[in-house]
C-alpha cells in the first residue's frame, strides 16, 4: 500500500507541539474567564452562504467548500465570526447585550503553505457584542496584550489604524461600498500604487489622492502626535475625521489605563476581511514578519446576517504564530512532566499493580502501567529511557508484607514502603 503523509498544508502535531500549542490555548482559555467571556463551540462546517457573505474575496476564493450528501453547500469555516454573527441575529438575538462570547479550534484556508501560514490553523477567537464604546476596544486590546504576556512573549507591539479614516474619504469622494472594498483589498495585500489607481478610477478627486497618500505616510509610534497631523489634514472630510477622533479615543484609554502595548499607529493599513468598520489592529513580535493575531470593530455585520443593528468588536489570535513566536524567543517552557512506572514481578501480580496504579491515579499522580511483560531490568531501562521520576516495584516477598520497593530513578535509591502509604509519599516527594 502507498505511504500515506499529511495532505499539503496540514499538519500533525507531536506531543511536544501538542503541548506547545495547547499551552497558547489555555492562556487565551484563562483570559477568557478573566474577562468573563463565555465558551460557545460552533461547528466546523457551515452554510457556504454564511461564509461567503461578508469575508472578503480573497477569503472566499480560498474556502474548502462542497456539496454534502444531499446536495447542501457547505464549507469548513475560514474565521469563527461569520459564525457568532449568525447566532447573535438568530439563537442569542434576545439575549441582554453586551455579550461577551469566546471560540477556540481549527480554521481552513487554502492559502500557500509557508512559515507561519498553514491550510489548517487554530485561533482563539473573542467577541463583544452590543457596545459601540471605545471602552469595549480597549477591553478586546487589553486582553490581547494580557495573553502575549502571561506567555512570556517579549517586545510584542499592536499596529493598530481605523477603517473609518480611508473608507470615510472614499466614501466622502463618491466610491460605492463595492469599489472602497476593492480598494482596501488592494491595501491589504499593500499595493498602493494599483489602490490609488483603483481610487482614481472610482472617480476619486486630485485632492483625495493627495490626501490618501498623505494617510499611507501618517504612521509612527507617537500616536496621539501622529492622529492630531492626519486630522488636520482630513479637515475636508468629516467622516474621515470621525474615525481619527474615535481611535484617538481608544488609544488614549489603552494608555491611561495601563495597557502594557506599544502602539504604533498606522493610517493606511486595511485588514482582509470586508466587514471592518472602525478600530482594527494586529499584535506583532519583532521575530516574526507576519501578524499573531488580528482584530477589529465591525457594528454593520450582524445586521447584515438579518439580526438588529448591533455593534461589536473582536479579535482572533493565531495561536500556532504566537507558539512560533515563543519559539523564536526560546521562551517555550521546559515541559517536566512527573509520573511513575508501576512494575509487576510476574504474571500473578499483574492485577495487584493495576489496581495500585488505579489508586494513584485517583490521586492525581500519573502512572504509566508495565504492559509489555518485561523483565524488571528491562522494564527499569525502559522507564530511565522514558524519564520516569520513580518505579513502583511490586514482588512477591514484599507483597506478603504489604509493602513494596519506591526506586528512585535519578539517584537510584530504592526504600521499601508500605501500600497504604504509598501515594501519600510520592505525593510528598513530588510537591
Ligand atoms: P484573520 O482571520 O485573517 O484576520 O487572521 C487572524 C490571525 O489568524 C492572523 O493574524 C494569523 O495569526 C492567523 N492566521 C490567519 N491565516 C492563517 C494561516 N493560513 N495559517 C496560520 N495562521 C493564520
Amino acid at each position: 500500500m502507498a505511504k500515506f503523509q499529511t495532505v499539503r498544508g496540514m499538519r500533525d502535531f507531536l506531543p511536544l507541539d501538542a503541548k506547545k500549542l495547547r499551552r497558547v490555548e489555555a492562556a487565551a482559555k484563562e483570559v477568557a474567564r478573566l474577562y468573563r467571556f463565555r465558551e460557545v463551540v460552533t461547528p466546523l462546517v457551515e452554510n457556504y452562504d454564511l461564509l461567503a457573505a461578508k469575508s472578503g474575496e480573497d477569503i472566499k476564493t480560498r474556502m474548502y467548500a462542497f456539496e454534502d450528501l444531499a446536495g447542501r453547500k457547505v464549507a469548513l469555516r475560514p474565521e469563527f465570526t461569520a459564525s457568532i454573527a449568525r447566532l447573535i441575529a438568530t439563537t442569542l438575538r434576545n439575549d441582554p447585550k453586551p455579550l461577551r462570547l469566546f471560540s477556540s479550534g481549527t480554521l481552513y484556508r487554502y492559502d500557500e503553505p509557508q512559515f507561519g501560514r498553514y491550510r489548517e490553523f487554530w485561533q482563539s477567537n473573542f467577541e463583544i457584542i452590543g457596545s459601540d464604546r471605545p471602552e469595549a476596544d480597549v477591553e478586546v486590546l487589553s486582553l490581547t496584550s494580557n495573553i502575549i504576556r502571561r506567555l512570556g512573549l517579549r517586545n510584542h507591539w499592536f499596529k493598530i489604524g481605523h477603517v473609518g479614516i480611508l473608507r470615510g474619504l472614499l466614501l466622502e469622494e463618491g466610491v460605492k461600498d463595492e469599489q472602497q472594498n476593492s480598494v482596501m483589498q488592494l491595501l491589504d495585500a499593500k499595493r498602493r500604487t494599483q489602490a490609488l489607481r483603483a481610487a482614481r478610477k472610482f472617480g476619486v478627486s486630485q485632492e483625495g489622492i493627495a490626501t490618501l497618500k498623505k494617510i499611507f505616510e501618517a504612521k509612527g509610534k507617537d500616536a496621539l502626535k501622529v492622529l492630531n497631523q492626519l486630522k488636520r489634514k482630513l479637515k475636508k472630510y468629516e467622516s474621515a475625521v470621525a474615525g481619527v477622533e474615535n481611535l484617538g479615543q481608544i488609544i488614549e484609554l489603552c494608555r491611561d489605563s495601563g495597557v502594557e502595548s506599544h502602539i504604533m499607529v498606522e493610517a493606511g493599513f486595511a485588514r482582509g476581511l470586508e466587514y471592518y468598520t472602525g478600530m482594527i489592529f494586529e499584535p506583532l513580535a519583532p521575530e516574526m514578519e507576519i501578524s499573531l493575531g488580528g482584530g477589529g470593530r465591525y457594528d454593520r455585520l450582524v445586521e447584515l446576517f438579518g439580526g438588529e443593528s448591533t455593534p461589536a468588536v473582536g479579535v482572533a489570535h493565531g495561536l500556532d504564530r504566537i507558539t512560533l513566536a515563543l519559539d523564536k524567543q526560546n521562551a517555550n517552557p521546559e515541559f517536566s512532566e512527573r509520573f511513575v512506572v508501576v512494575i509487576p514481578i510476574g504474571a500473578k501480580l499483574i492485577p495487584r499493580a493495576l489496581a495500585i496504579a488505579l489508586q494513584l491515579r485517583s490521586k492525581g499522580i500519573s502512572v504509566e502501567m508495565e504492559i509489555m511483560g518485561r523483565t524488571i531490568s528491562r522494564a527499569l531501562q525502559d522507564a530511565d529511557r522514558r524519564k520516569a521520576n520513580y518505579a513502583v516495584i511490586l514482588g512477591p516477598k514484599e507483597l506478603k508484607e504489604e509493602t513494596l520497593v519506591v526506586r528512585n530513578l535519578k539517584n537510584r535509591q530504592q526504600t521499601s514502603v508500605k501500600i497504604q502509604e504509598l501515594s501519600q509519599i510520592l505525593l510528598e516527594r513530588f510537591s
